[in-house]
């Protein structure tokens, strides 16, 4: 994580007096303890960076900035210092334990005409209960509020859902979807099953996207069918980088490729592309828990037409129900349905989500958080399922 470039990072900027609590929110946010504050508090200028992995939004930086006392000439004095942290701030969070006027006002007014999204932070909100009136006047200069306790840790989740809903688009949008795990001159070989639910003459937008980025990346993509991949093996010289299966053929691959060879499938790649794989991860072990009857609520991003043997609609259930051995339930969700309340669900799968994008799936992901619901998608599931969660979890650090 730490080795993720800077620049990739979304770049949230804290803003807020001495004392209202911005390290221990960071803290709480993290989950881990870490060292922020300025060693001389409220004396010095200097922005202090700290890169973190804010789950599950992905990697972070954070620049804190130095808080004032005071918001007289000299508080607006050192805070223009701080305001050159402005340039290379993505979303501001703007704390505050109670207080709001020109000092805040002042972050909020520099925001806008920077264009940079502000959250404003009510922070130590077990400690105090803000005025209606209060609230008015903050509302009206940022209208993204979030009440949270870093002590007690609460509206945490309402916080990062807050990032999620601001954040500028790309930082959401553009984590790699395979170029961080192959090189130049790499080669990567695909296998796609061309079978009845294959469309007509044309390959599946995962399909084109992961050639698209492997050709970015200046490495070289093979691709076959699942019944071509022995032959193909046979042919190649050196071993292959990477190989990536659409998640049905997964048992035929694996039983055509040495061991030491890493395997994945498009559908993991958008588990993490589209989402949190780690979440994600987490979430597909709640297979072993379901109880009898439970009730699995499928998320379909878009409202395709099904055919057939249909992945989400007949081949996971049947393969859930073999697996778990227990009578389950298939709610189905498709486009951008998605139930506010998930209590009645015992664990949420969500579909590889091309035609959707990160930010869609990362509220739902942290819904499903907040609601404590396992949430974990197609891949995944069928991996497990398979007995090949392992093998094609090993091209990701975090698992391998
Ligand atoms: S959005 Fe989901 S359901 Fe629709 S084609 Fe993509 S993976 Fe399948």
């Amino acid at each position: 994580m730490q080795e993720t470039p800077r620049g990739m990072r979304l770049h949230i900027g804290l803003f807020g007096r001495r004392n209202v609590g911005k390290s221990s929110l960071l803290n709480a946010l993290v989950g881990q303890e870490v060292s922020i504050v300025s060693e001389i508090p409220g004396t010095t200028t200097d922005v202090v960076t700290k890169p973190m992995e804010l789950k599950p939004l992905g990697p972070v930086l954070f620049l804190d900035t130095a808080g004032v006392d005071d918001s007289g000439v000299l508080g607006l004095k050192r805070l223009e210092k701080s305001l050159a942290a402005f340039e290379r701030t993505d979303l501001v969070f703007l704390v505050s334990d109670g207080a709001w006027d020109e000092y805040e006002k002042h972050i909020a007014d520099n925001c806008r005409e920077h264009g940079i999204p502000v959250i404003a932070v009510m922070n130590k909100i077990d400690a105090w209960q803000p005025a209606e009136a209060f609230l008015n006047i903050v509302r009206a200069q940022v209208p993204e509020v979030v009440f949270v306790s870093a002590v007690q840790k609460s509206g945490l989740d309402e916080l990062r859902q807050a990032v999620v809903r601001n954040a500028p688009k790309d930082f959401l949008d553009n984590p790699a979807l395979v170029s961080d795990l192959i090189g130049p001159g790499d080669q990567v070989v695909l296998v796609v099953p061309i079978d009845l639910e294959a469309p007509k003459g044309r390959l599946i937008l995962p399909q084109v996207q992961v050639i698209r980025e492997v050709l970015d990346a200046d490495a070289c993509a093979l691709v076959v069918k699942e019944r071509e991949l022995g032959d193909l093996m046979g042919k190649l010289k050196a071993k292959p980088t990477l190989v990536i299966t659409d998640s049905q053929v997964m048992l035929k691959v694996n039983a055509n490729l040495p061991v030491d060879v890493k395997m994945t499938s498009f559908s993991v790649l958008f588990a993490r592309w589209k989402g949190d794989l780690e979440t994600f991860v987490q979430g597909v072990h709640a297979l072993d828990a379901l109880p009898e009857n439970a009730k699995i609520l499928v998320l379909e991003a878009c409202s395709h037409h099904p055919i057939g043997d249909d992945i989400g609609r007949v081949k996971i259930p049947r393969w859930l129900r073999q697996y778990t051995g227990k009578k389950l339930e298939f709610i189905f969700a498709a486009g951008h349905d998605f139930p506010a309340d998930l209590s009645p669900y015992h664990l949420i799968l969500h579909c590889g989500a091309c035609m959707t994008n990160r930010r869609e799936v990362l509220g739902r992901i942290m819904a499903a958080r907040k609601q404590k619901i396992p949430i974990t998608n197609y891949g995944l599931v069928i991996a497990k399922s398979q007995g090949m969660l392992e093998r094609i979890l090993s091209p990701f650090a975090a698992f391998a």
